[in-house]
């Protein structure tokens, strides 16, 4: 072979590997490419916030005293779609820590999850409370209220019970809900009739026969306790 063909055997080589290895650099993970770019994870989340309105509807309309239901609402990757972050923790090679994670949120960048606005809108016209309950740091409420807010998905009525320190578990905050303890003393207790979450830890039980009628799971494959 000559030395003119082994050269040109050799660039196409380089060529085709170091494309190889420039695409695969730059696609992303399936995971977060799925939330960030498909056309289902969009419906999927439109579509599970559309019976949560449904049945959420339903149950307070089918009770004559319904001054004081509530629903228990998340909101990283249930209401606000934080895959942005995940975007640019993945391009520099990192994963998630809390100071990143709280730089992001003072951002105030999180975008808005398809089928939550319309949700909210439906069920506080039925006089039903929304309590946001997220394990955010209380001590950064402000940029969560104005990120909230400019996705035009914040209401003066709406309660938040963010985490206070690593021991103001989501269990604790839903108790104090349902008695009208604590933080929400104020209020009395309220009869939750709806809990809508990414994550197991969201819902008070993991009744199967709950899901679609009182637990509403949206889909979060980035990240979670599996
Ligand atoms: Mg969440």
């Amino acid at each position: 072979m000559s030395k003119k063909k082994q050269f040109g055997i050799l660039c196409s080589f380089l060529v085709l590997t170091s494309s190889f290895i420039l695409h695969g650099e730059n696609k992303l993970p399936n995971d977060i490419r799925w939330v960030r770019e498909s056309s289902e994870y969009n419906n999927l989340c439109a579509q599970i916030f559309t019976q949560a309105r449904k049945e959420i509807i339903k149950t307070t309309k089918s009770e004559r005293n319904r001054k004081n239901h509530a629903v228990v609402v998340d909101l990283d990757e249930t209401v606000l779609d934080n895959s942005r972050y995940q975007v640019e923790r993945w391009e520099t090679g990192l994963s998630f820590t809390q100071d990143s994670w709280s730089d992001w949120v003072n951002r105030e960048d999180a975008e808005l999850i398809s089928g939550a606005k319309v949700f909210l809108t439906a069920i506080r016209k039925e006089g039903v409370q929304v309590i946001f309950l997220s394990n955010r740091m209380d001590s950064n409420l402000k940029p969560t209220l104005r990120n909230l807010e400019a996705l035009g998905v914040l209401d003066s009525s709406d309660l938040f019970l963010l985490r206070k320190n690593k021991f103001d578990t989501k269990e604790t905050r839903r108790s104090e809900v349902l008695e009208g303890k604590g933080r929400m003393k104020k209020h009395g207790p309220l009869k939750v009739i709806g809990y809508v979450g990414d994550q197991m830890g969201d819902f008070p039980n993991e009744s199967k026969a709950d899901f679609g009628k009182s637990n509403f799971l949206l889909p979060n494959p980035m990240y979670g306790k599996w």
